[in-house]
């Protein structure tokens, strides 16, 4: 597919993550930790805004989805039953030169890729983190960090049908932390070993299966272009029977193609009734689902869309950014969606004096419970419009001369660069109608 070319690059962004407050490297002051990061002040409001928009669209807009939050740390039984302890592994193969480790599955030769040295034979490496649970440190104790949220809720499964009284089909969602210990992480948020996730499980009738698994490919693909990513940038890629999770009937990947090539955002899979099925097993629970309507009792199967956090925010980020030129200035451009922006309102006076700061200082506090706002009355003010569009602000308002007098403010949209002259008082209301209007595709 040929895209079209664009001014984002993982360096340029990565920097402009730093330098604005969206994301740091972790514990940098000690030369940082390897694939950890820190979402500064900026980055955390992207974040909950994504999270929230998730949770809303699927969970609380909807009938037939209930929520649930479990914990990270779960019986050592669950990763046995889930067959995590015995298959959550990817290959390993050490250098015996240089001692680094690579996954044997993303090695293009057969020698290492940072040395040229030999490479040891490959060998199962499981990917989840062991730590024990209480003072004594033996396999008795052992137990795991989540590597998916997934699990908290197939164990949850009688608890979350007999408490919410839903009826099949019906879906419980969860966003959380995980962890993996990724042999290579890498490429910014992308792959790291902690991370969050925003996963949902769709219970259905056996049978009903391949059709709820159509409905949410097509769902959740649609999910990332209402927010803006762009249609040509996007795909959703069906896995080879030879590439299926041990638990997957069937499975597709919604693809972003990031500057580091097409890669993975989210699984949509059928894992039929693997899940429930091992649970009952191994827990000597019934899991079973009685259909009063028709008088039969079965094992639901699931659907499970399976999404990162990271991984969108950043194909969010990257395909936002561009740059254009401005009355022949450079600028840096966010085109972030509009209900996904991390500050909504920036709020200026025109100049340090004759009462306009005071003003700006009250149209900031009229709008501040409405809205993420901030306020900057340092520098000329086309340096404070650059400011804003770098971080992807929609709207900034100036207080001038005028609004001493009539009590109107110019408002300046950041994509078509429009001012309009508004009465301070219908500012509410304008700005909320705005920013619930999609933003066009953006620049990426
Ligand atoms: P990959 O093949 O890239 O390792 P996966 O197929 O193992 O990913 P899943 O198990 O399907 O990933 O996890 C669901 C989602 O969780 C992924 O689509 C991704 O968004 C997120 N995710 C998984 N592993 C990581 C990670 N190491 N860092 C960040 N996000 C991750």
């Amino acid at each position: 597919m040929n895209s079209p070319a664009r001014a984002v690059t993982m360096d340029k962004l990565t920097s402009l993550c730093k330098r604005r407050g969206f994301v740091y490297p972790s514990s940098e002051i000690y030369g940082g930790i390897a694939s950890c990061w820190d979402y500064g002040p900026l980055g955390i409001e992207l974040k909950r805004n994504i999270t929230e928009a998730w949770w809303r669209d699927n969970i609380t807009a909807r009938d037939d989805m209930v929520g649930l939050d479990s914990s990270i740390l779960m019986h050592p039984k669950v990763w046995e039953a889930s067959g995590h302890i015995e298959g959550f592994t990817d290959p390993l193969v050490d250098c015996k030169k240089c001692k680094q480790r690579f996954r044997a599955d993303q090695l293009e030769g057969d020698v290492c890729p940072a040395c040229g040295g030999e490479l040891t034979e490959s060998r199962q490496f499981n990917l989840m983190f062991r730590t024990f649970m209480g003072p004594v440190e033996d396999s008795a104790s052992t137990v795991y960090l989540r590597p998916e949220t997934a699990q908290g809720i197939f164990v949850n499964f009688q608890n979350a049908l007999n408490s919410s009284r839903m009826k099949i089909p019906f879906g419980v969602g969860q966003i959380g932390k995980s962890f993996r210990n990724e042999i290579t992480p890498g490429n910014f948020l992308f792959r790291t070993r902690e991370f969050e996730q925003m996963e949902l499980e769709f219970f259905v009738k056996p049978g009903e299966d391949e059709k709820w698994h159509q409905y949410w490919k097509q769902e959740r693909f649609d999910w990332y272009l209402r927010y803006g990513i762009n249609r040509e940038r996007l795909r959703l890629r069906e896995h080879g029977s030879d590439e299926l999770a041990h638990y997957a009937k069937g499975c597709a990947d919604i693809e972003y193609e990031f500057p580091f090539g097409w890669s993975e955002l989210e699984g949509i899979a059928n894992r039929a009734d693997f899940d429930l099925g091992q649970h009952k097993k191994v827990s000597g629970k019934d899991l079973s689902y009685f259909d009063e309507e028709n008088r039969e009792r079965f094992i639901p199967y699931v659907i499970e869309p399976s999404a990162g956090v990271g991984r969108p925010l950043l194909a969010f980020l990257v395909d936002a950014y561009d740059e254009d030129v401005v009355d022949g200035d450079e600028r840096v451009v966010l085109r972030l969606d509009r209900r996904l922006a991390p500050v909504k309102v920036a709020i200026f006076p025109l100049l340090r004096k004759a009462g306009q700061p005071e003003k700006a200082h009250a149209v900031r506090d009229l709008l501040k419970h409405h809205f993420a706002v901030t306020y900057d009355q340092a520098g000329a003010i086309g340096r404070r419009y650059r400011r804003q569009d770098e971080i992807g602000t929609p709207y900034c308002i100036t207080v001038d001369h005028q609004t001493m007098d009539d009590d109107t403010i110019t408002l300046r949209d950041r994509d078509s660069m429009e001012q309009l002259r508004l009465p301070i008082d219908r500012l509410v209301e304008e700005i909320r109608t705005r920013l619930a209007a999609p933003t066009a595709a953006a620049g990426g």
